[in-house]
């Protein structure tokens, strides 16, 4: 089986600075805490563990040691209660997160109703909504979201005067621009002022350019990542999307023969958080098919 790499593909500049953190850190990690997976991978998850590192899902479960901040950010009160608890904290955010995060905040400030286009059970959501104060409101859905801004408003019947649109970094962007397309269409007439800020991160988008763009050349497209990774999910729709049989595997050993028995050739893309080891293991098990 011939196989065709996407021109953009695995590792994001922000997962490669938080991993090389923890490599300058060298081999034993005893005492170190990520807050939140370091990035939803299985491969770079177990080599972590191995190394001793362990996952806390909040500040209140740790007592000393070092707690890192991942690529994905956290919000200002658990920065500061990890602070005040004593514990060394090391800041990974990617800054493409922090400029999401400082925009929330400043447009919070002054006094717009903040929305995120996002997931809301995501560590990189969570953080931006706790920029806001937590007033932040989380959909995909337009239809879903505009009662819960005309609910705001004590007359029931008017939306916020004020409103602004920021994405999570590793949204879909034909769904983003059709997420506020829907919102323009839904709005009652009233509403004064939506600020729109398109904040996917350009490694996003270059992967899903490239994804689209691989589509029209091959018969078969294997999206390699966590089967928890945002993006790499969303990589495996855009693929199916533009009419291309898609399948999501984080292990070569998912991988079966049947799937290429039409031969041609096969396209391979990976999340930005899939290691170059993984994505060269599934290109040499399709090339051998
Ligand atoms: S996906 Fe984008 S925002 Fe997230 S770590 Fe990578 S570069 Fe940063």
């Amino acid at each position: 089986m011939k196989v065709k790499r996407a021109r953009e593909l695995g590792f994001c500049f922000g997962v490669k600075k938080t991993l090389k953190l923890f490599d300058d850190m060298g081999g034993d990690s005893q005492g170190v805490h990520t807050l939140g997976t370091l990035v939803h991978n299985p491969q770079v998850v177990q080599s972590l563990k191995e190394r001793g590192v362990t996952v806390i899902g909040d500040v209140a479960n740790v007592a000393s040691g070092t707690l890192t901040i991942t690529a994905h950010g956290a919000t200002p009160d658990s920065i500061t209660e990890a602070k005040a608890k004593g514990l060394r904290v090391i800041d990974t955010t990617c800054p493409l997160v922090t400029k999401v995060q400082k925009i929330a905040h400043d447009l919070h400030k002054a006094q717009h109703q903040v929305v995120v286009f996002g997931d809301a059970s995501h560590q990189e959501v969570r953080g931006i909504v706790g920029w806001t104060e937590n007033t932040a409101l989380v959909s995909t859905d337009a239809k879903e979201l505009v009662p819960r801004l005309i609910a705001m408003t004590r007359s029931g019947k008017r939306v916020p005067k004020r409103i602004a649109i920021v994405s999570q970094t590793t949204q879909p962007a034909p769904r983003f621009k059709q997420f506020i397309s829907d919102l323009f269409d839904q709005l009652p007439d009233d509403f004064r002022e939506i600020q729109v800020h398109n904040t996917i991160c350009e490694p996003t988008l270059d992967r899903q350019s490239a994804v689209i763009d691989l589509a029209e050349e091959v018969d078969v497209m294997i999206v390699v990542g966590g089967h928890e990774s945002a993006n790499t999910r969303h990589l495996a729709e855009i693929s199916e999307e533009e009419g291309v049989k898609t399948y999501h595997v984080e292990w070569p050993d998912e991988l079966r023969r049947e799937w290429f028995e039409q031969g041609g050739v096969a396209g391979v893309t990976a999340g930005a958080s899939t290691p170059d080891e993984v994505i060269d293991e599934v290109v040499a098990r399709i090339e051998s098919y």
